[in-house]
């Protein structure tokens, strides 16, 4: 007897639990599927924001320029309310114009390089020579002292190179897809485990990058005249972060990007990263002890302090207007390539589900906003912002925020944040699209992009689960460009993001 009044009381909970995720309003579904896969403009607005604006620094006037097309964009698609909303935070104005840098002697080597963002220029063309900065500890400077006035600097040591065995792209399988469809919330202790570790790995980091501030400190005070580092991936990519500042870092970000945009943070030495097989190729030169020689010009523009700024646009809602659903992705990006994966395609994801919603002429009753943050790459300092002024202190209400900035490879799922019910909801969704492709709800909470602003926040912030393709080895690159973009993939996550906001829009239940 118990356990059927113990049946009848569990089947009752999940009649509840289940008639709770109202049904999904598919009335616009397939015109907004027709527009995004048949009318596609998505690759034509990535190709003109990324190609002829290029990079998107924060507070450049490259990333200003971008910002006032989109926003004349916008408004020749008729969005009502597009506006530049200041993030609170100011940083130096800076551009590249131009560098180049050459092994000249024993032999020509034309080196692939890149300048750190906010380097400062080498003040024209320089020929020096090159000196190997070998010190694992500070005792070790004085071996260098009086010998690196006006050289070019290897401040790294040599990256021992492997056998790259991974294949360049990969999509998820359907193990990998499963494994992310049954992730468990890890419990109290894990947690604590986890976050203890994390701690650990943080302070060996920044042990580990202060001890570089100091290199950088010591050849500023011996007068070095560029320093040098390794580009960090393989076949002539390269990465590079922020100017390393001679300032000793509190945090990770401080080091790799943060200082380096900082205006109240002094200047530091011209730095460039150069590919690691021609870095290392010095390196053993050098150990050889052959001389050798460098060419090298790095000119920049820099105008000061400026401001900094989101760009926001919405459609207003109806009866629900006060409640809002928001589409976003960063619109500033690395100096190194054009920004493309990283993250123009989430802005021009979010730009054209805009588009097409208001193409449409269908009205959403909850206001559909997107957000092209500022300042992501330098702490989510944009969406954090964003968060406090409207939802925080603001009289909005949030519905859900959908975030898209892990490359542009195709919507598999999403993470759902340990937002249990708002899995259940994203269940009804993924069947409502009926996409064999797009099935995985992962309960996992995802880090790294402005999601994760929501989330600290308390407020129902997700992201995608994308098929990674080549993102990790282009991310950050001098390889981040337009080729590098599946124009399937772009054109399904613009129709699946798009679906997502008018399902959010729409919804009779809320997913908090
Ligand atoms: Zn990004």
């Amino acid at each position: 007897m118990k356990n059927i009044i113990l049946l009848i009381f569990v089947l009752a909970a999940l009649s509840v639990t289940r008639a709770q995720t109202a049904p999904v309003d598919t009335s616009g579904l397939g015109r907004i599927k027709y527009e995004a896969l048949n009318n596609p403009k998505a690759i034509k607005t990535l190709s003109y924001l990324c190609n002829v604006f290029g990079p998107r620094l924060m507070w450049s006037p490259e990333y200003n320029k971008a910002a006032v097309w989109i926003e004349s964009s916008l408004k020749e698609w008729n969005i009502p309310d597009v506006y530049f909303e200041d993030i609170n935070r100011k940083g130096k104005s800076w551009s590249l114009k131009k560098y180049h840098a050459s092994v000249i002697e024993p032999y020509s080597m034309n080196l692939i390089v890149n300048p750190k963002c906010w380097s400062p220029g080498t003040q024209g063309t320089i020929k020096s020579e090159a000196v190997y900065f070998k010190a694992s500890k500070t005792e070790e400077f004085e071996k260098y002292r009086g010998k690196l006035k006006g050289k070019i600097v290897l401040i790294s040591d040599p990256i021992p190179q492997r056998m790259a065995m991974r294949p360049m792209v990969s999509r998820f399988n359907d193990d990998t897809l499963n494994a992310l469809s049954n992730y468990t919330i890890p419990t109290k202790e894990e947690k604590l485990l986890a976050e203890e570790q994390e701690k650990k790995n943080n302070k060996l980091y920044v042990e580990y990058f202060s001890f570089f501030s100091k290199k950088v400190a010591f050849c500023k005070e011996e007068g070095a005249a560029l320093i040098l580092d390794a580009g960090a991936r393989q076949y002539g990519t390269n990465i590079a972060w922020g100017n390393i500042s001679a300032v000793m870092p509190n945090d990770i970000f401080d080091y790799l990007i943060k200082y380096a945009g900082d205006p109240d943070i002094p200047e530091s030495l011209p730095q460039m990263v150069v590919s690691t097989e021609q870095y290392n190729t010095i390196i053993d030169m050098l150990s050889e002890n052959i001389q050798v020689m460098i060419e090298t010009n790095l000119e920049v523009e820099k105008n000061g302090a400026a401001d900094g700024f989101n760009v926001i646009a919405e459609i207003p809602g109806t009866d629900l207007k006060d409640e809002i659903v928001m589409l976003g992705g960063h619109l500033d990006s690395y100096t190194s390539a054009n920004g493309v994966v990283d993250n123009g395609t989430g802005v021009v994801a979010c730009i054209e589900a805009l588009r097409i919603i208001k193409s449409l002429g269908i009205q959403p009753r909850r206001t559909i906003r997107i957000a092209l943050w500022g300042a992501e790459e330098e702490g989510l300092v944009g969406s954090k912002y964003h968060i406090d002024k409207h939802f925080k202190n603001g009289n909005e209400k949030l519905c859900a925020y959908f975030n898209m900035d892990f490359g542009v490879g195709r919507f598999r799922g999403i993470y759902a944040e340990e937002n249990v019910r708002a899995a259940s909801v994203f269940k009804d969704w993924i069947s409502a699209l009926n996409d064999e492709k797009f099935k995985t709800v992962c309960l996992s909470i995802v880090k790294n992009s402005d999601q994760e602003s929501f989330y600290d926040a308390g407020l129902p912030g997700f992201a995608f689960i994308q098929d990674p393709l080549d993102y990790m080895r282009i991310y950050h690159t001098n390889m981040d460009y337009l080729d590098r973009v599946p124009q399937d993939d772009l054109n399904q996550n613009v129709y699946i993001l798009s679906a997502f906001a008018w399902f959010a829009a729409n919804m009779k239940t809320n997913l908090q």
